[in-house]
Protein backbone atom coordinates (compact mmCIF):
# COMPACT_ATOMS: atom_id res chain seq x y z
CA UNK A 1 0.00 0.00 0.00
CA UNK A 2 1.26 3.55 -0.79
CA UNK A 3 0.02 6.84 -0.23
CA UNK A 4 -2.88 6.52 -2.92
CA UNK A 5 -4.30 9.91 -2.43
CA UNK A 6 -0.99 11.92 -3.53
CA UNK A 7 -1.19 9.73 -6.73
CA UNK A 8 0.91 6.62 -6.31
CA UNK A 9 -0.82 4.30 -9.36
CA UNK A 10 -3.31 2.08 -7.50
CA UNK A 11 -5.39 5.06 -5.84
CA UNK A 12 -8.29 3.84 -3.68
CA UNK A 13 -9.55 7.37 -2.04
CA UNK A 14 -8.27 8.07 -5.64
CA UNK A 15 -11.71 10.72 -5.83
CA UNK A 16 -10.46 12.51 -2.88
CA UNK A 17 -7.81 13.89 -4.64
CA UNK A 18 -8.80 13.82 -8.42
CA UNK A 19 -9.39 17.19 -9.91
CA UNK A 20 -12.55 16.03 -11.89
CA UNK A 21 -14.30 15.20 -8.73
CA UNK A 22 -14.00 18.06 -6.94
CA UNK A 23 -16.45 20.00 -5.32
CA UNK A 24 -15.89 23.27 -6.79
CA UNK A 25 -18.92 25.33 -4.29
CA UNK A 26 -15.87 27.58 -2.94
CA UNK A 27 -14.66 28.81 -5.89
CA UNK A 28 -15.98 31.41 -6.80
CA UNK A 29 -14.70 32.81 -3.38
CA UNK A 30 -11.63 31.64 -4.20
CA UNK A 31 -10.04 35.20 -5.69
CA UNK A 32 -12.12 36.98 -3.55
CA UNK A 33 -9.01 38.97 -2.39
CA UNK A 34 -8.92 40.06 -6.30
CA UNK A 35 -12.01 42.22 -6.21
CA UNK A 36 -14.93 43.61 -3.90
CA UNK A 37 -17.30 40.81 -5.04
CA UNK A 38 -19.16 39.65 -2.00
CA UNK A 39 -18.80 36.32 -1.57
CA UNK A 40 -19.99 34.64 1.51
CA UNK A 41 -18.03 33.58 4.59
CA UNK A 42 -14.81 34.46 3.23
CA UNK A 43 -12.14 36.69 4.57
CA UNK A 44 -12.57 40.53 4.00
CA UNK A 45 -10.48 43.53 5.28
CA UNK A 46 -11.68 45.53 8.10
CA UNK A 47 -10.27 48.84 8.58
CA UNK A 48 -7.72 48.12 10.13
CA UNK A 49 -6.53 46.42 7.45
CA UNK A 50 -6.45 42.86 9.17
CA UNK A 51 -8.24 40.17 7.09
CA UNK A 52 -11.01 39.21 9.10
CA UNK A 53 -13.79 36.53 8.40
CA UNK A 54 -17.52 37.23 8.24
CA UNK A 55 -18.23 37.32 11.73
CA UNK A 56 -15.26 39.77 12.21
CA UNK A 57 -13.09 36.97 13.62
CA UNK A 58 -8.97 37.20 12.44
CA UNK A 59 -8.47 35.17 9.91
CA UNK A 60 -5.43 32.54 10.61
CA UNK A 61 -2.42 34.47 9.84
CA UNK A 62 -0.79 30.85 8.72
CA UNK A 63 -1.81 29.32 5.21
CA UNK A 64 -2.04 26.05 6.31
CA UNK A 65 -3.20 25.62 10.01
CA UNK A 66 -1.86 21.71 11.35
CA UNK A 67 -3.94 19.95 13.40
CA UNK A 68 -2.93 16.24 15.10
CA UNK A 69 -5.61 14.02 15.84
CA UNK A 70 -5.13 11.33 17.83
CA UNK A 71 -3.80 7.80 16.23
CA UNK A 72 -5.02 4.46 16.36
CA UNK A 73 -3.05 2.10 18.23
CA UNK A 74 -1.32 0.83 16.17
CA UNK A 75 -0.35 3.96 14.61
CA UNK A 76 0.71 5.43 18.02
CA UNK A 77 4.64 5.57 16.75
CA UNK A 78 3.78 6.59 12.98
CA UNK A 79 2.33 9.84 14.83
CA UNK A 80 4.92 10.47 17.01
CA UNK A 81 7.62 9.92 14.26
CA UNK A 82 5.49 12.90 12.05
CA UNK A 83 5.32 15.09 15.03
CA UNK A 84 8.85 14.32 16.08
CA UNK A 85 10.43 15.03 12.44
CA UNK A 86 8.11 18.07 12.30
CA UNK A 87 7.53 17.65 8.35
CA UNK A 88 4.08 19.30 8.27
CA UNK A 89 5.59 22.47 10.23
CA UNK A 90 8.28 22.86 7.82
CA UNK A 91 7.08 21.97 4.72
CA UNK A 92 3.80 24.24 5.21
CA UNK A 93 5.72 26.90 6.14
CA UNK A 94 7.96 26.98 3.84
CA UNK A 95 4.56 26.74 1.07
CA UNK A 96 3.14 29.56 3.06
CA UNK A 97 6.35 31.66 2.60
CA UNK A 98 6.42 30.88 -1.27
CA UNK A 99 3.08 31.78 -1.68
CA UNK A 100 2.87 34.78 0.66
CA UNK A 101 6.23 36.10 -1.97
CA UNK A 102 3.40 36.61 -4.77
CA UNK A 103 1.54 39.34 -2.78
CA UNK A 104 -1.41 39.57 -0.65
CA UNK A 105 -3.86 38.73 -3.11
CA UNK A 106 -2.20 34.89 -2.96
CA UNK A 107 -1.88 34.32 0.52
CA UNK A 108 -4.04 31.76 1.52
CA UNK A 109 -3.76 32.63 5.12
CA UNK A 110 -6.39 35.38 3.83
CA UNK A 111 -9.12 33.19 2.20
CA UNK A 112 -9.32 31.02 5.60
CA UNK A 113 -6.48 28.63 5.11
CA UNK A 114 -5.99 25.23 4.06
CA UNK A 115 -6.14 22.86 6.77
CA UNK A 116 -3.73 20.09 7.46
CA UNK A 117 -5.15 17.28 9.09
CA UNK A 118 -2.70 14.35 10.14
CA UNK A 119 -4.55 11.56 11.11
CA UNK A 120 -5.26 7.44 10.98
CA UNK A 121 -7.00 6.63 7.41
CA UNK A 122 -6.55 2.64 7.77
CA UNK A 123 -4.67 2.68 4.60
CA UNK A 124 -6.57 5.39 2.42
CA UNK A 125 -3.72 7.34 1.72
CA UNK A 126 -3.16 11.11 2.00
CA UNK A 127 -5.18 13.43 -0.37
CA UNK A 128 -6.49 16.99 -0.78
CA UNK A 129 -10.13 16.89 -0.34
CA UNK A 130 -11.84 20.19 -1.69
CA UNK A 131 -15.01 19.69 -0.16
CA UNK A 132 -13.22 19.88 2.91
CA UNK A 133 -10.75 22.03 2.00
CA UNK A 134 -8.08 20.17 3.70
CA UNK A 135 -4.79 18.30 2.90
CA UNK A 136 -5.00 15.09 4.92
CA UNK A 137 -1.69 13.46 5.98
CA UNK A 138 -2.24 9.68 6.82
CA UNK A 139 -0.09 8.11 10.02
CA UNK A 140 0.20 4.70 8.10
CA UNK A 141 1.96 6.16 5.25
CA UNK A 142 4.74 6.18 7.63
CA UNK A 143 4.75 2.51 8.12
CA UNK A 144 4.16 2.07 4.11
CA UNK A 145 6.88 3.86 3.56
CA UNK A 146 9.07 2.48 6.22
CA UNK A 147 8.08 -0.69 4.85
CA UNK A 148 8.70 -0.01 1.23
CA UNK A 149 12.56 1.17 1.87
CA UNK A 150 13.30 -1.07 3.96
CA UNK A 151 12.54 -3.92 1.73
CA UNK A 152 14.62 -2.32 -0.51
CA UNK A 153 17.66 -2.62 2.23
CA UNK A 154 17.43 1.06 3.83
CA UNK A 155 17.74 0.95 7.50
CA UNK A 156 17.56 3.16 9.10
CA UNK A 157 14.58 4.76 6.79
CA UNK A 158 14.16 7.94 8.93
CA UNK A 159 15.35 10.12 6.29
CA UNK A 160 13.30 8.37 3.51
CA UNK A 161 10.44 8.38 5.03
CA UNK A 162 10.14 12.20 6.09
CA UNK A 163 11.43 12.96 2.62
CA UNK A 164 8.41 10.91 1.36
CA UNK A 165 6.14 12.44 3.32
CA UNK A 166 7.38 16.23 2.37
CA UNK A 167 6.78 15.33 -0.93
CA UNK A 168 3.58 13.99 -0.61
CA UNK A 169 2.56 17.28 1.68
CA UNK A 170 3.73 19.64 -1.12
CA UNK A 171 1.98 17.07 -4.02
CA UNK A 172 -1.16 17.61 -2.05
CA UNK A 173 -0.31 21.90 -1.48
CA UNK A 174 -0.15 21.66 -5.64
CA UNK A 175 -3.85 20.17 -5.36
CA UNK A 176 -4.85 23.03 -2.83
CA UNK A 177 -3.58 25.80 -4.43
CA UNK A 178 -5.26 25.00 -7.66
CA UNK A 179 -8.14 24.63 -5.84
CA UNK A 180 -8.26 27.94 -3.92
CA UNK A 181 -6.79 29.52 -6.08
CA UNK A 182 -8.93 28.60 -9.01
CA UNK A 183 -6.20 27.25 -11.29
CA UNK A 184 -8.29 25.04 -13.94
CA UNK A 185 -5.58 23.17 -15.45
CA UNK A 186 -7.70 19.50 -16.54
CA UNK A 187 -7.49 16.77 -14.44
CA UNK A 188 -4.01 15.11 -16.04
CA UNK A 189 -2.46 18.16 -15.93
CA UNK A 190 -3.11 19.06 -12.47
CA UNK A 191 -1.42 15.93 -11.34
CA UNK A 192 1.44 16.84 -13.07
CA UNK A 193 1.61 20.21 -11.60
CA UNK A 194 1.10 19.12 -8.25
CA UNK A 195 4.14 17.04 -8.87
CA UNK A 196 6.06 19.51 -10.29
CA UNK A 197 5.08 22.03 -7.91
CA UNK A 198 6.54 19.15 -5.25
CA UNK A 199 10.06 19.11 -6.81
CA UNK A 200 9.60 22.81 -7.12
CA UNK A 201 9.19 23.65 -3.82
CA UNK A 202 11.86 20.58 -2.66
CA UNK A 203 14.38 21.83 -5.32
CA UNK A 204 13.85 25.44 -3.26
CA UNK A 205 14.88 23.72 -0.41
CA UNK A 206 18.64 23.47 -2.09
CA UNK A 207 20.96 20.50 -1.51
CA UNK A 208 18.60 19.36 1.48
CA UNK A 209 15.76 19.58 -0.85
CA UNK A 210 17.09 18.10 -3.59
CA UNK A 211 17.94 15.22 -1.70
CA UNK A 212 14.41 14.56 -0.41
CA UNK A 213 13.33 14.52 -3.93
CA UNK A 214 15.49 12.14 -4.93
CA UNK A 215 14.21 9.60 -2.64
CA UNK A 216 11.13 10.49 -3.78
CA UNK A 217 11.63 9.74 -7.22
CA UNK A 218 13.17 6.50 -5.66
CA UNK A 219 10.35 6.01 -3.85
CA UNK A 220 8.45 5.81 -6.98
CA UNK A 221 10.88 3.74 -9.07
CA UNK A 222 10.59 1.02 -5.12
CA UNK A 223 6.74 1.39 -5.90
CA UNK A 224 6.76 0.47 -9.86
CA UNK A 225 8.94 -2.74 -9.09
CA UNK A 226 6.62 -3.74 -6.36
CA UNK A 227 3.65 -3.47 -8.98
CA UNK A 228 5.42 -4.79 -11.47
CA UNK A 229 6.47 -7.85 -8.94
CA UNK A 230 2.72 -8.36 -7.73
CA UNK A 231 0.92 -9.39 -10.58
CA UNK A 232 -2.55 -8.24 -11.78
CA UNK A 233 -4.20 -10.87 -9.73
CA UNK A 234 -2.95 -9.11 -6.18
CA UNK A 235 -2.18 -5.59 -7.87
CA UNK A 236 -4.03 -2.48 -7.04
CA UNK A 237 -1.96 -1.30 -10.06
CA UNK A 238 -3.38 1.00 -12.21
CA UNK A 239 -7.33 0.10 -11.39
CA UNK A 240 -8.15 -0.08 -14.78
CA UNK A 241 -6.67 3.25 -15.92
CA UNK A 242 -8.69 5.33 -13.52
CA UNK A 243 -5.43 6.80 -12.28
CA UNK A 244 -4.99 9.79 -13.54
CA UNK A 245 -1.33 10.34 -12.44
CA UNK A 246 1.21 9.38 -15.00
CA UNK A 247 3.19 6.11 -14.01
CA UNK A 248 5.27 5.75 -11.62
CA UNK A 249 8.36 5.55 -13.52
CA UNK A 250 7.54 8.53 -15.43
CA UNK A 251 6.75 10.43 -11.91
CA UNK A 252 10.53 9.03 -11.07
CA UNK A 253 12.00 10.07 -14.10
CA UNK A 254 10.19 13.48 -14.34
CA UNK A 255 11.61 14.59 -10.62
CA UNK A 256 14.95 13.49 -12.01
CA UNK A 257 15.18 15.56 -14.87
CA UNK A 258 13.82 18.79 -12.99
CA UNK A 259 16.67 18.07 -10.28
CA UNK A 260 19.65 17.67 -13.39
CA UNK A 261 17.66 20.68 -14.99
CA UNK A 262 18.00 22.94 -12.01
CA UNK A 263 21.62 21.92 -10.81
CA UNK A 264 23.08 20.19 -13.75
CA UNK A 265 26.76 19.64 -11.42
CA UNK A 266 25.14 18.83 -8.34
CA UNK A 267 23.07 16.40 -9.61
CA UNK A 268 25.64 15.42 -12.80
CA UNK A 269 25.61 11.58 -11.43
CA UNK A 270 22.00 11.10 -12.58
CA UNK A 271 22.85 11.85 -16.24
CA UNK A 272 22.76 8.70 -18.35
CA UNK A 273 22.12 6.20 -14.90
CA UNK A 274 19.15 4.52 -14.29
CA UNK A 275 15.87 6.40 -15.52
CA UNK A 276 17.29 9.47 -17.24
CA UNK A 277 18.76 8.74 -19.99
CA UNK A 278 21.68 11.42 -21.33
CA UNK A 279 19.18 12.34 -24.41
CA UNK A 280 16.56 13.27 -22.03
CA UNK A 281 18.89 14.93 -19.35
CA UNK A 282 19.93 17.21 -22.61
CA UNK A 283 16.19 18.52 -22.56
CA UNK A 284 16.16 18.81 -18.92
CA UNK A 285 17.35 22.39 -18.54
CA UNK A 286 14.35 23.89 -20.43
CA UNK A 287 11.63 21.26 -18.66
CA UNK A 288 12.91 22.41 -15.59
CA UNK A 289 12.70 26.01 -16.83
CA UNK A 290 9.22 25.47 -17.91
CA UNK A 291 7.74 23.75 -14.56
CA UNK A 292 9.30 26.79 -12.78
CA UNK A 293 7.72 29.28 -15.13
CA UNK A 294 4.63 27.82 -15.20
CA UNK A 295 3.93 27.92 -11.61
CA UNK A 296 5.70 31.22 -10.93
CA UNK A 297 3.17 32.35 -13.88
CA UNK A 298 -0.15 31.02 -12.19
CA UNK A 299 0.55 32.56 -9.00
CA UNK A 300 1.20 35.64 -10.60
CA UNK A 301 -1.45 35.57 -12.44
CA UNK A 302 -3.93 35.74 -9.71
CA UNK A 303 -1.90 38.07 -8.29
CA UNK A 304 -2.41 40.47 -10.82
CA UNK A 305 -5.09 39.27 -13.53
CA UNK A 306 -4.94 42.28 -15.44
CA UNK A 307 -1.00 41.43 -16.57
CA UNK A 308 -2.12 37.51 -17.44
CA UNK A 309 -0.70 36.64 -19.89
CA UNK A 310 -1.27 33.22 -20.61
ZN1 LIG B 1 -2.55 14.08 -6.96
Amino acid sequence: MRRWGSGRSGTVLYGRARAGARLRAGLACALLTLSAAACGPSATSSASGAPEDDKGRPTPRTGFPIRYEPPSAPDRANAAFLRGRRVLEQTSAAVDSFVDSFGPAVRLGRTGGVAVVARSCGGEGSAYDPGARRVEICYDDVAQERALFEGAGVRPADDEVAAVLAETFFHEAGHALADVLGLDLGDRAEEDAADQFAALMLIRGGAAGERQLRVAAREYELSAAGDAGRGPAEGPADEGGRDEHSSDLVRATNHLCYLYGADPARNAGLRGKGLLTSERAGRCGEEWRGVREAWQKRLASVAAPSDRSD
